[in-house]
């Protein structure tokens, strides 16, 4: 119990009856530090239901109750940490949450079903929520919203529990229990009418894969809306293949002028693309200091927070991230200059590959505080880190929608796990060497089946090279399939049984946190 990290077990903490038994004791100043952050973030919650509008989105919605777990999220994914660690990983989840809130006041106040303004869903264009969202950059007097992003994909980051009803709802429609849980939840939302309405119109993709593409066809007859669906081949390489997505981005520029009468701004595109750039700077800088034996921001601080900005799906301002990635780019030269750890030991260097179990959302810091494993970076983040034509020119303004076609084709999951073998592969290898990583902590989505085709290659490949493999089979957003227990005991068995390494703090290796949502 103390200043430092490990100086208690955390384990202890979860007795299988309340959520937790108590708040952790990390020292006077981070102790009061963590308080300070979880009072705000009560203080969010409340703000948000002290408006008519909300309160009656909550009411609406049953999703909107487990962000009552909202305190208790941020709990988990800051369990352990201390000082710049804290602060860091403070500074990125409560971001999330605080534009997350924002995004949703913003879409409950035109939602049709509960009253809202016309006009303003009038000025709202629907995306999908694995969609890259740069293509508002050209857009600025739109909002291009994201409802799912609120129904599901971080709700079951808050509470794990949270997509059962919609992923059995859509197996009871006809959908097969081997299908990826992320469209299935998005399906059985609009089954059971527990999506905003809200958008003029919606633009639709076949990213991150064909599965995806399922869901958004049959979401289309619950929206009733004009739709356009950008689709590009996921052969992603083939400088053909950009030819066409540059087709693709053309046209659906055209659908959004044309169903809302707006005309797409060169300015206001090259601005944001300015800031994105500025951002993918920092971003190298992280991975740069990553590479050091002294890597300063690793996964289980970041890992959320670059999904989020690199699609930019809660449609923040591109300045409010600039602003937290400048921030974090300062905290983490200090610690680099004072060759601070992130955890007691650094034990592994680990390459976090693969989807990982979205209701695990805390699971790389279980890593570092149960097993010394700092994820160096994971595949999520590996997406496009190109920088883009940014100043406006007749030939930039051309080479922007190659751009833009090239951000979409490297979607998040979609990039990696659909792209093909070098990218899905071969380039495991060379991150390996790159960030001196000797192991894989490989998360096998069940459902997602370019990755887990790749299975023996991955074995055989790792066996060569000398790179622990340690695979952690999951569900995605369903946590029925692979309880956190389990993609626990995976990691457990391995690293005593095939490494015969004991664990940092042993009172985490089974914990009993089913009632932590
Ligand atoms: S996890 Fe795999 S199957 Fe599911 S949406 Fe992503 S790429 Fe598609």
């Amino acid at each position: 119990m103390g200043k430092r990290m490990n100086s208690e077990a955390l384990g202890k903490f979860y007795n299988g009856g309340r959520t937790k038994v108590r708040r952790e004791w990390r020292g006077l100043a981070d102790t009061w530090f963590d308080y300070k952050c979880w009072v705000k973030t009560w203080g969010m919650l409340f703000k948000f239901l002290f408006n008519l509008q909300n309160l009656k989105g909550f009411l609406r919605y049953r999703w909107m109750l487990n962000y009552i777990a909202t305190p208790d999220f941020l709990d988990r994914c800051n369990e352990g940490l201390r000082g710049k660690q804290l602060r860091l990983s403070h500074m990125e989840f409560g971001f999330i949450v605080k534009e997350l809130m924002r995004s949703l006041t913003f879409m409950f106040k035109a939602d049709q079903n509960i009253g809202g303004s016309k006009a303003l869903s009038d000025k709202m264009v629907i995306m999908d929520e694995n969609m890259m969202e740069e293509i508002m950059f050209g857009f600025p007097n739109l909002y291009f919203m994201c409802p799912q992003v609120a129904g599901v994909f971080a709700l079951c980051a808050v509470s794990q529990n949270s997509q059962i009803r919609y992923i059995d709802k859509a197996e009871e429609f006809g959908i097969t229990g081997d299908v990826c849980a992320m469209p299935k939840s998005e399906l059985g939302l609009c089954i059971e009418d527990d999506t905003l309405d809200i958008g003029k119109c919606m633009l639709h993709c076949n990213t991150t894969c064909d599965t995806s593409l399922m869901g958004n066809g049959i979401e289309d007859w619950r929206y009733r809306k004009p739709s356009f669906a950008i689709a590009a081949s996921e052969h992603i390489e083939d400088e053909l293949v950009l030819e066409y997505a540059v087709d693709e981005i053309k046209a659906a520029i055209r659908f959004v002028e044309e169903q809302t009468g707006e005309k797409w701004d060169w300015d206001a595109y090259f601005r944001n693309m300015r800031v994105l750039n500025e951002q993918t700077r920092i971003f190298l800088e992280i991975l740069e200091i990553n590479k050091t034996p002294y890597p300063q921001v690793p996964e289980n601080v970041i890992n959320l927070y670059r999904d989020i900005y690199y699609t930019r799906m809660l449609n923040a301002d591109g300045e409010s991230y600039l602003e937290i990635d400048r921030k974090i780019r300062e905290i983490m030269y200090e610690g680099y200059k004072n060759k601070e750890l992130v955890c007691t030991e650094i034990r592994h260097r680990a390459l976090i590959w693969g989807v990982q179990g979205e209701f695990y959302t805390a699971f790389p810091n279980w890593l570092l505080n149960c097993w010394g494993i700092v994820g160096i970076t994971h595949m999520l983040s590996l997406t496009s880190t190109k920088i883009y034509a940014d100043t406006d020119t007749p030939e930039n303004r051309e080479q922007a929608m190659y751009d833009l076609a090239d951000l979409y084709v490297n979607m998040i999951m979609r990039n990696r796990s659909e792209g093909g073998f070098r990218l899905g592969v071969d380039d495991v290898w060379r991150f390996c060497e790159e960030f001196k990583m000797d192991m894989i902590v490989m998360c096998e989505q069940i459902a997602c089946k370019a990755l887990t085709g790749w299975h023996g290659i991955y074995e055989e490949e790792a066996a060569k090279r000398g790179i622990h493999v340690v695979w952690v089979p999951h569900a995605l957003l369903d946590p029925r399939k692979a309880s956190r227990q389990n993609m626990r005991d995976q990691v457990n068995r391995y690293m005593r049984t095939v490494l015969g390494e004991k664990p940092l703090d042993p009172s985490l290796e089974y914990i009993e946190d089913d009632n932590a949502w």
